[in-house]
């Protein structure tokens, strides 16, 4: 038992001092001041993480800082330009980015997701776009294949584990979920069971999750049909393009990622988000599984109350393994289970791999997301050249 323990803390070790010159090599360029402090802090993160175990502890503020860095520096360089500049650009360029027949320039003015993975390429060249805000983005299907490349490979090798660890939309429902006091419990929509006198949710109820995929299915077939990327809907610069959309995207926005999620303390906005329910099934190719070690688990249903997603139920537990399709891997019922009967596993097998995944997914949003932590550190040096400051 002692060494295990040992070498447990040696894994910690490892995977915190690999994760954390990876780190600062990714960010040593421009900066080699900034490879050196976010080495630190991501090393020391996925140490501190497997070390004591608490995964969603840990994970959370982590979310919440990625979330609330990515929005501010969006946010800081519209206020930066200015709003006449910003809506000069959003005009001329944007139309044609979304709405792809309508004849597009080829160019987008603003920072958006499908030109990051240019970075992988480009290195500190991206640094440039701050002065510009011009940056090319695919003029044909072989290059939009080659530059979504990097999203494909991180959704299909963390599946749904990317909405607890790296979709900075899912950051205002984490912030609004917190907290324990449940408000409402929104029986319609939840199955029940009593067990040993107290009454356990059995996860969504089956017509829920075919509003799910009905969704998904009406984005899939607008955009087939109309060539526009409804995932967009998301990005906030097309919510200025029509006050009409804008207030349809407020009020969802308030449903679904502000009101359901601190009345529920849980994220409703991803039960109906269609990436996520895509998500959903990508999760069953992926290689990283949550299982219960049915040896160790003694039926206290402690994880099932723990579950935030509805993703862990009594049948979960029976059966030993997350198969909903709802678990993002925040490790909160790994934390409840006092008997270390929880863990991420590889694919069907028996061999544990909690330490490659969480130094892999930390490592991957401080990689995907290093265009932000830049621009947000820019900008933190030019507030006083903000135009709405002034
Ligand atoms: S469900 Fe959608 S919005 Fe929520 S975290 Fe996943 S991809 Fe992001
Ligand atoms: S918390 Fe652990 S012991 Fe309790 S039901 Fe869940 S897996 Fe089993
Ligand atoms: S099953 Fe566990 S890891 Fe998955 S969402 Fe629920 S609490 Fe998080």
């Amino acid at each position: 038992m002692r060494i295990i323990g040992m070498l447990s803390q040696q894994k910690a070790l490892v995977f915190g001092i690999l994760t954390g010159v990876l780190i600062a090599w990714w960010y040593f360029n421009p900066f080699a001041w900034l490879g050196i402090a976010m080495g630190a802090v991501a090393g020391l993160m996925v140490y501190l993480i497997l070390k004591t175990g608490r995964i969603e502890r840990f994970r959370r503020p982590y979310f919440v800082i990625l979330f609330a860095v990515i929005s501010l520096s969006l946010l800081g360089m519209v206020m930066f330009w200015g709003p006449d500049q910003f809506m000069k650009w959003v005009d001329r360029f944007n139309p044609g980015y979304y709405f792809p027949r309508s004849g597009g320039l080829g160019t987008i003015s603003y920072p958006h997701p499908i030109v990051l993975p240019s970075i992988f390429w480009g290195g500190a060249d991206f640094l440039a776009q701050f002065k510009t805000w011009q940056t090319s983005v695919p003029q044909n299907m072989a290059a939009s294949f080659l530059f979504m490349l990097p999203y494909a490979v991180i959704l299909l090798l963390f599946g749904r584990a990317f909405c607890g660890w790296l979709c900075p939309v899912g950051g205002l429902p984490e912030v609004m979920s917190s907290g324990r006091k449940e408000v409402l419990q929104l029986g319609l929509f939840k199955g029940k069971k009593a067990m040993d006198g107290s009454y356990y949710y059995t996860g969504l109820k089956p017509w829920v999750n075919i509003v799910r995929y009905v969704i998904l299915l009406i984005t899939l077939l607008v955009f087939l049909v109309s060539g526009f990327a409804v995932v967009n809907i998301f990005y906030p610069v097309l919510w200025l393009q029509s006050m009409n959309a804008f207030w349809i995207i407020i009020a969802i926005t308030v449903v679904f990622a502000v009101a359901l999620p601190l009345l529920t303390k849980r994220r409703w906005w991803c039960f109906v988000c269609p990436l996520g329910t895509a998500l959903s099934f990508i999760d069953r190719v992926t290689p990283f599984r949550l299982k219960i070690d049915r040896d160790k688990c003694v039926r206290c249903m402690d994880c099932v109350h723990a579950c935030r997603m509805y993703a862990m139920t009594p049948q979960e537990v029976e059966k030993g393994r997350e198969k909903t399709g709802h678990c993002i891997k925040c490790g909160r019922c790994i934390e409840a289970c006092s008997e270390e009967a929880i863990d991420i596993y590889w694919m069907e097998g028996r061999r544990k791999i909690r330490e490659p995944f969480i130094a892999l997914i930390i490592a991957t949003g401080l990689m995907l997301y290093i265009w932000y932590i830049i621009q947000f550190i820019s900008l933190l040096s030019r507030m006083g050249d903000f135009r709405w400051l002034a």
